[in-house]
This record gives C-alpha cells, sequence and structure tokens, in this order.
C-alpha cells in the first residue's frame, strides 16, 4: 500500500485543484471547463482521455499487465444554482454558481488517485477505469454516461465512489452494506375546489382547508403505514395557492418529496400518497389529483465490496474510524449500482474547530480539505485491492 501514499508535492496539487475547480463552478451538462482540465491533466498523466461521454462526461483506462476485470472509479463533476457566501481565497467566480456539494474535491481526488495508480506498480491483471461524471444534481449524469456505453469496452465488473460529507467528522468514512442513500420521488398534489369569498365560504369548496389537512395527513404515512424498522420522509416543500386575504381560490398546488431506502417502500409510497390526497380532498369537497415521478433509485451497496472498502478504510483511516452512517439524500450513481456491484461511501469533511460545519447545498458550504488526500487513498486503494483479489 505504501505506493499508494500521496506524496506532499500531490497532496499540494490535489489541493490547489480542488480550489482552482470551486472558484470555476459549473452547471449540470456545462462541465467544459473543469472537463477540459480533467482531461488535459489526464494526458499529462499519459492517459488517453475521452471526452464528450455522457455530453460533458470523461473517461480514461489504466490497464494491467494482462486482462482481467474491470473497476470504475467515479467522481462527479457539476455545480449547483448558489451565490456563494464564503470570504474565502477561491471564493466561486461564477455569479450564481457555487461548488456547494463538494463535487470540486471529488474530481481532484479523483485525479490524484489517477496520478497516483499511474506512478504505482500496474495492477498484474485488470483495468481500471476512471469516470469523470456530468450532473449529478438533478441531470441523471450517470445514465446519460451509462446510455454512451460507459459501463462497455471493456465491460465493467465493479464500481466505487466517494462522496465528502460534511455531517461525519473529517478523518472519519462512513461505509455501509445494502442501502446507503434513497429513492427519490418527487409529486405534486393540485388540489380543487370552487372558489369564492372569504366570508361566505358556505358557497365554496375551499381548497386551502383541504390543502392544509392534506399537508398534516400526509406525515401518517411515515407514522402509520410504513413499517416502523423502515426509514422513510414525505416532505412538502412548496404551497402555492390563492392571491388575496379574503377570497377564497379555485385551486392550491402541493410540491413534496418522497424518500426510502427499501425496494417494498419505494414502490408503496405514490399509492399511499395517493390516497391520503384523494381521500382528505373528498372529506372538503374538493378532489386531489397526484403527479408523482420518480426521480431516482436507492443506492444499494454490495456487502462484499463494502467489506473491501472497510479493508482499504482501515489501513487508510484505522478501524476506529469507520462508521455507519446513512442519509435519505438520493445519488444517480444509484444507476450504476443497480447494473454492476460496488459502493458508495462517504468520507467526512467536517471540521468544527475551523468552522466547515455547514450542510452541503448551503452558500456557506465548505470543506475540510484534510478529507482529500484520505479520498484519493481510498479511491486508488479499492481499485487496487479489488484487481488484486
Ligand atoms: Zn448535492
Ligand atoms: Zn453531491
Amino acid at each position: 500500500m505504501t505506493d499508494l501514499m500521496p506524496t506532499e508535492t500531490e497532496i499540494e496539487e490535489l489541493v490547489s485543484t480542488r480550489r482552482d475547480i470551486h472558484a470555476h463552478p459549473e452547471l449540470r451538462y456545462e462541465e467544459d471547463r473543469t472537463a477540459a482540465l480533467v482531461s488535459e491533466r489526464l494526458e499529462g498523466l499519459g492517459y488517453e482521455p475521452r471526452t464528450g461521454v455522457g455530453r460533458t462526461g470523461v473517461t480514461a483506462l489504466l490497464d494491467g499487465e494482462a486482462s482481467g476485470r474491470c473497476v470504475i472509479l467515479r467522481a462527479d463533476m457539476d455545480a449547483l444554482p448558489l451565490q456563494e457566501q464564503n470570504d474565502v481565497p477561491y471564493v466561486s467566480q461564477n455569479a450564481g454558481i457555487m461548488h456547494a456539494c463538494g463535487h470540486d474535491g471529488h474530481t481532484a481526488m479523483a485525479l490524484t488517485a489517477a496520478r497516483m495508480l499511474k506512478r504505482a506498480a500496474p495492477p498484474a491483471r485488470g483495468t481500471i477505469k476512471l469516470m469523470f461524471q456530468p450532473a449529478e444534481e438533478g441531470g441523471n449524469g450517470a445514465v446519460a454516461m451509462i446510455e454512451d456505453g460507459v459501463l462497455k469496452d471493456p465491460k465493467v465488473d465493479a464500481a466505487f465512489g466517494i462522496h465528502l460529507w460534511n455531517h461525519l467528522e473529517v478523518g472519519k468514512v462512513a461505509i455501509v452494506d445494502g442501502p446507503f442513500m434513497a429513492a427519490v420521488d418527487e409529486f405534486t398534489v393540485i388540489v380543487r375546489g370552487t372558489g369564492g369569498h372569504g366570508a361566505m365560504p358556505q358557497e365554496t369548496r375551499d381548497p386551502v382547508l383541504a390543502a392544509a389537512h392534506i399537508v398534516t395527513a400526509l406525515q401518517q404515512i411515515v407514522a402509520r403505514n410504513v413499517d416502523p424498522l423502515q426509514a422513510a420522509v414525505v416532505t412538502i416543500g412548496a404551497i402555492h395557492g390563492g392571491e388575496a386575504f379574503n377570497i377564497i381560490p379555485d385551486q392550491v398546488e402541493l410540491r413534496g418529496t418522497a424518500r426510502s431506502f427499501d425496494d417494498n417502500v419505494w414502490r408503496e409510497l405514490p399509492g399511499h400518497i395517493e390516497r391520503v390526497a384523494t381521500s382528505t380532498a373528498k372529506g372538503f369537497g374538493c378532489t386531489a389529483e397526484i403527479e408523482l415521478e420518480r426521480l431516482m433509485r436507492p443506492t444499494v451497496n454490495d456487502p462484499a465490496m463494502a467489506e473491501l472498502v472497510r479493508e482499504v478504510a482501515r489501513e487508510v483511516v484505522g478501524p476506529e474510524n469507520i462508521v455507519v452512517q446513512r442519509t435519505l439524500g438520493g445519488e444517480d450513481f444509484a444507476e450504476i449500482l443497480a447494473l454492476v456491484p460496488g459502493c458508495y461511501f462517504f468520507v467526512g469533511s467536517r471540521n468544527e474547530q475551523a468552522g466547515k460545519v455547514h450542510p452541503h447545498h448551503s452558500p456557506f458550504f465548505d470543506i475540510d480539505e484534510g478529507a482529500l488526500p484520505i479520498g484519493a487513498r481510498m479511491l486508488a486503494g479499492v481499485a487496487h485491492r479489488y484487481l488484486a483479489d
């Protein structure tokens, strides 16, 4: 493992690359500068990168001495539509765009892993495929790359990816067997009634009152319909209806998200939402129409691949720093893990003393950069170990 330790120079380059990408964030499928940086760096390391995979994605191969299995290391490259509020030298130069999820770090870590893997002894057998993905944030970039053949030529046998995680102290790594991140559904409920004068409700069918009860009643799905040993969330994030204080409107629109880990819960949630919304509306003389879109499937780790990541983490951070932590956030790496065994895991990037405590997607989000070399070692380590077995 010693040759898979980043040198001082490599760590300096890792941090400066992350800061460079952080200062120049790009939205989903617009990662042109980032993709060019990635492909230039890879070329400089002696790789032959392929660009334009899944629109703005980049791939590169590192072949072992003999053919064998192929393992993918994935990093996402996109930023978010958010105005950065941090006062740091590497603050975003692009107004209204920010690396507020840590994908700048993911890309930089994968580049350093690429560098370490290149200078290390090549794997005896097999191929390492580097995957720099666009559009993780609501753009299904993983699917775009799958459709463009990222899992073929050579056929991919295993996949690994990292998310830096500000809910976990730097120096710790979270690895989970089975479901790790959630299935994500987005839904809209349109509650229709009959509007009228606010002082004469008897002549109306009030969709505001019905909607208020629907918001409350939807919470009973998690409390009463879902197995208490399973995790699920139903959140209403938007309510729109009405214009004036004294007019009962004709309709109210609710928008929300449902999250779950378990396949059965995932399958059943839409039916529960439909039943609760329509029957509650009916009780108020209104109707409810539901539209639901399945945005992401659950991210499910293969237990054997998770164990392989734990083996590497024992060497990188020590057994006492390996924890179990899940989130009901969603992740499009799920699409890859639905097709090949693998493991997605968190590398802690939180530091209370340094004030690196803000959640992902916050305009104050920033990481403890001490997480970066840990992530690079983990990526390089799991690829090597996978091919060594
Ligand atoms: Zn995110
Ligand atoms: Zn993210």
